[in-house]
Order: C-alpha cells, then sequence, then structure tokens
C-alpha cells in the first residue's frame, strides 16, 4: 500500500502522523511511504531522517491526497485538506466528529473511509489511542505549576520539593485516572506532599497500592475537596465524566479559601474545566489571574512537547496503521473489533452510532 503523511497544518500544531522509525516499519513490511516534505520539523525530523528510513519526499500535500492509499495524519482534516480526501482513500487520524458537524458532513461527501483515533477501543473498554496524550498532560501539568508558582510568573513563591528544613509544597489533584495518576507521579517524584481525590473506590484503591504511602488519597466529597483545596499550593484538575462536559467542583467562592499565589491547571479544560473561573488558553499565554490565583487553562498541552507527544502517539498508531496496511481496512477490521471501533465515516455513510446520533445521520 502507498502511504503518505502531511505536514500538519492547524494552528500551532507540531506533531507529525508518522516518525520516521514508523515509516521504516512501514517499508520494512513492503509498503511505499510518502512524506510533505518538512513534515517532521516540529520534532527534529528532517527530510533526511525520512529518506534514510526509505520514505519518498514530495513538495505538496497535494500529491499525498491524490495518490496515496492512506494518509495517517495527528489533527481532524482542515477545510483545504478535506477538498482532497477521496473515495477508496483511508484517513487514519484523530477527528472528533460528534461536536464538529461541518467536517462529518465533509467527510461523508468525500466518500473517504475515515479511521478515528479517539474511538479506536482496548481491552476494559478503554481508549488506548487517546491514554498516551493523557500521560503526557498529565505529566506536564505538575511542571506546567511548578512554573506558575514562581514569583515572577505570580506564583507564591514555592519550591514544590521544599529543601532539608523547608516544607514541601503541597500538590491536590482532582481526579485519579490516567492524567491524575500522571500528574501525581511527578509531583511524588519532586517530592511534593500530594493528595489524590476520586469518586470511585476501585481506582482510590489501586492509587494508595500503586503509591504505597507516598501519596495520600482522598473520596472526592464536597467537603474534603473544599478542605484540600484551601491548603493547596497546586491543584491539578483532572476528573473526566466520559460524554460529559466537566463538572465545576472548584467554585469561585473557593478561590477566597485559597492562599494567594497558589496554582490551578485544569487539564479538563478540553471538556470545559473542572472550575468555575476556568477559560481555555493557548501555550503563547498560557496563564491569567482571577482573585489572586494563577490559572493555567491550556487545551492542547501535548502539543508543547511535539517530539515526546508523537513519539507516544506513534507507539500506539503504528501497530494498527501496519495491520491495515497488510490486510487491507476491510480485513483488518473485521479481524480486530477494537479497530472496528475507530471505523466513523466509510463511503458516505456515519458509520459511528454516537456521531450519527448526535448529528442526525442514519445510522
Ligand atoms: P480518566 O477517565 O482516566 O480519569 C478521570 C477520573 O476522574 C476517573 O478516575 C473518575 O473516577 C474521576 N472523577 C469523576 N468525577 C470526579 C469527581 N467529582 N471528583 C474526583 N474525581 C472524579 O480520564 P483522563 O484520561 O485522566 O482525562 C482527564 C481529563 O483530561 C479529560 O477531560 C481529558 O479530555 C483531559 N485531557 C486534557 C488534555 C489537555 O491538553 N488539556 C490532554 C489529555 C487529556
Amino acid at each position: 500500500m502507498r502511504v503518505g503523511t502531511v505536514r500538519e497544518i492547524k494552528n500551532h500544531e507540531y506533531r507529525v502522523g508518522l516518525t520516521p522509525e514508523s515509516a521504516e516499519e512501514l517499508v520494512l513490511n513492503g509498503h511505499e511511504v510518502w512524506v510533505e516534505t518538512g513534515a517532521g520539523d516540529g520534532i527534529g525530523s528532517s527530510d533526511e531522517h525520512y529518506v534514510a528510513a526509505g520514505a519518498t519526499i514530495k513538495a505538496t500535500a497535494a500529491e499525498i491526497f491524490a495518490e496515496c492509499e492512506m494518509v495517517v495524519k495527528v489533527k481532524e482534516p482542515q477545510a483545504v485538506e478535506r477538498a482532497q480526501l477521496r473515495k477508496g482513500q483511508i484517513l487514519y487520524t484523530y477527528l472528533h466528529l460528534a461536536p464538529d458537524a461541518e467536517q462529518t458532513a465533509d467527510l461523508v461527501k468525500s466518500g473517504v473511509t475515515a479511521i478515528a483515533y479517539e474511538t479506536v477501543t482496548g481491552p476494559g473498554n478503554s481508549l488506548p489511542l487517546l491514554k498516551p496524550m493523557s500521560q503526557v498532560a498529565g505529566r506536564m501539568s505538575i511542571q506546567a505549576g511548578a512554573t506558575a508558582l514562581q514569583k515572577a510568573q505570580g506564583g507564591r513563591g514555592v519550591l514544590l520539593g521544599g529543601v532539608p528544613g523547608v516544607l514541601p509544597g503541597k500538590v491536590v489533584v482532582i481526579g485519579g485516572g490516567v492524567v491524575g495518576i500522571n500528574a501525581a507521579q511527578m509531583a511524588v517524584g519532586m517530592g511534593a506532599d500530594v493528595t489524590i481525590l476520586d469518586r470511585d473506590p476501585t481506582v482510590l484503591e489501586r492509587l494508595d497500592n500503586h503509591f504505597e504511602g507516598r501519596a495520600h488519597t482522598l473520596f472526592s466529597s464536597h467537603a474534603a475537596l473544599a478542605a484540600q483545596v484551601a491548603e493547596a499550593d497546586l491543584v491539578v484538575g483532572a476528573v473526566l465524566i466520559p460524554g460529559a462536559a466537566a463538572p465545576k467542583l472548584v467554585t469561585r467562592e473557593m478561590l477566597s479559601t485559597m492562599q494567594s499565589g497558589s496554582v490551578l491547571v485544569d487539564v479538563a479544560i478540553d471538556q470545559g474545566g473542572c472550575f468555575e473561573t476556568s477559560k481555555a488558553t493557548t501555550h503563547a499565554e498560557p496563564t491569567y489571574v482571577v482573585d489572586d490565583i494563577v490559572h493555567y487553562c491550556v487545551a492542547n498541552m501535548p502539543g508543547a512537547v511535539a517530539r515526546t507527544s508523537t513519539y507516544a502517539l506513534n507507539n500506539v498508531t503504528l501497530p494498527h496503521a501496519l495491520r491495515i496496511a497488510n490486510k487491507g481496512w476491510k480485513a483488518a477490521l473485521k479481524a480486530d473489533a477494537d479497530l472496528a471501533a475507530g471505523l466513523n465515516v466509510h463511503e458516505g455513510q456515519v458509520t459511528y452510532e454516537a456521531v450519527a446520533h448526535d448529528l442526525g445521520y442514519d445510522y
């Protein structure tokens, strides 16, 4: 199969669909790989790296959309890209169609076969192609929070790890899922005093076993949460209620109980945020201050560490890309129900029930 990857054109997107190493794996499996010139610049991979991996460099994305049987990307195709998709072609990328009627209509019109990373399933109803981005965001949240705690950034001047003779900073993580455990791990590693709140007893038990006393766990009642937030130097919002907007767990009123210069990092901002005072920010201007509390609410945190994020993403997307290329998409999806769950649009039909339901397509 001829597989292609293009330079991402969405604003401030530096990741790329295929690393040179992934391109090489496809080549070693007997496939041809076309890469748009400069596609890997954002992760520090030059055209020469791709050529050394056996790929062919093309001057324009247009050539790749016109002649590749499968296009592997990161972000949903932008309007100019959607106009180039066609019947008989496979698009393999993040799509997030449910809130995006315009994109869905264009994909339906194009006839393309679109497999969305975010709906490919794994054991126990997990979403393994989303997980690495939560791992990245969770780990980054502590880095971002530690920076925001510095005086020059508006913070209260607390070093999370403390030093001998001075107590460490207090980190409160709300939500102990993938983001939460990764955040807690970084905070524990820095020597902070860490408490993780969740409402799921199984999650609390798992965290307790995992951290063996190096982090505290607490049931997330309103009262417990309010008490923890009041004492925190850094609060990380990492809750998720699948399919719903994030609950506003930290109210504006609670901010007045916090110490001036404390920091809130709302990782759940992509679902609307779990702090009442959250509004989405960008990497260019990541923080703002409400009632003396510094807020960091970047919606695409993994974009800042494009190289790590691209490699983490490729680790989970490549095995499926290889299966699709080796067997053809039909046989690959037939053999693997988890991969089949990724099919969102095919030859003019919306093939994912939730998207069809939300946007009023026949299913
Ligand atoms: P997850 O499902 O693994 O974990 C969510 C946890 O929240 C669960 O353990 C759940 O029990 C807990 N929870 C639900 N309600 C709660 C409450 N009231 N109090 C305490 N805990 C509660 O989800 P995840 O992968 O960790 O993702 C968390 C959020 O981070 C999601 O909204 C996700 O979209 C977002 N995210 C954002 C970025 C970014 O760049 N900003 C990147 C990746 C993920």
